[in-house]
């Protein structure tokens, strides 16, 4: 068995991608790095700064932002900080305000090419598990493992919905169901880096498995590589 040294983890929103990029990560020992934070951080930093999301000036604000993922200085859940200029937004970034427009703001070229570039620059150290859209296909198509974990958009809407609750949220499930669907039609519909799985990524499926299962589906792979 030769250990893999990158690994890239893709898929739709809520796919399970995070929980088995963080519990394999652990497993491997390397860093768990999750790509949709910086988005999501842009994101929310032109819903503050300015009027509109017109491209040319998110993608201004997209290569002056800094954008850090820290080891969790609050035991409120989070399983990493995310500053922001500094700032921490760990729970801003999942507001429904964000949810809404990241796949627009993730679109705009100018964004994903300053967005890509820090991201290879940290999956290029090697023993990282990274978890996107892309990750497979354009941020490191080197990568030695590459799965695309899919689900359901009813069971992956569910997942969100209970998630939601538990942080005291009240968002409905029919809300999170169509602001999801329109999501994925953006990210996969996109003309740069568009969601869609490598063509030597494993393709598994969440839909009724237990997150157990899927780490336990991956560590098989493991072998194989
Ligand atoms: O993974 P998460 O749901 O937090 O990602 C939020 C959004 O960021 C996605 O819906 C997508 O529009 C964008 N994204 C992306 N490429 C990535 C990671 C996330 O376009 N590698």
């Amino acid at each position: 068995m030769r250990i893999p040294c990158i690994v890239a983890i893709d898929g739709p929103a809520a796919s399970g991608k995070s929980t088995l990029a963080e519990k394999l990560a652990d497993f491997l020992g390397y860093l768990y790095f999750d790509t949709g934070v910086m988005y999501r951080a842009v994101t929310l930093a032109a819903l503050r700064e300015l009027d509109t999301l017109d491209e040319a000036m998110v993608t201004g604000l997209a290569e002056r932002i800094d954008i850090d993922v820290r080891p969790p200085s609050v035991q409120d859940g989070r399983k990493y900080d995310v500053l922001m200029n500094g700032e921490d937004v760990t729970w801003q970034i999942r507001c429904p305000e964000v949810d809404a427009n990241v796949s627009q703001v993730s679109a705009y070229p100018g964004v994903r090419r300053a967005m890509t570039a820090q991201q290879r620059r940290i999956g290029q150290r090697g023993r990282v598990v990274m978890v996107g859209r892309d990750i497979g296909t354009v941020v490191l198509p080197e990568a030695d493992l590459k799965i695309y974990l899919d689900a359901s958009v009813e069971e992956r809407a569910r997942r969100r919905y209970l998630e939601v609750q538990q942080r005291g949220e009240n968002i409905s499930y029919q809300s999170i169901l169509s602001s999801m669907k329109k999501r994925d039609q953006i990210d996969s519909t996109r003309e740069v880096a568009p969601l869609r799985p490598a063509d030597d990524a494993v393709i598994l499926n969440s839909d009724g498995v237990t997150a157990e299962e899927v780490l336990e589906q991956v560590k098989a792979l493991l072998a194989d590589c």
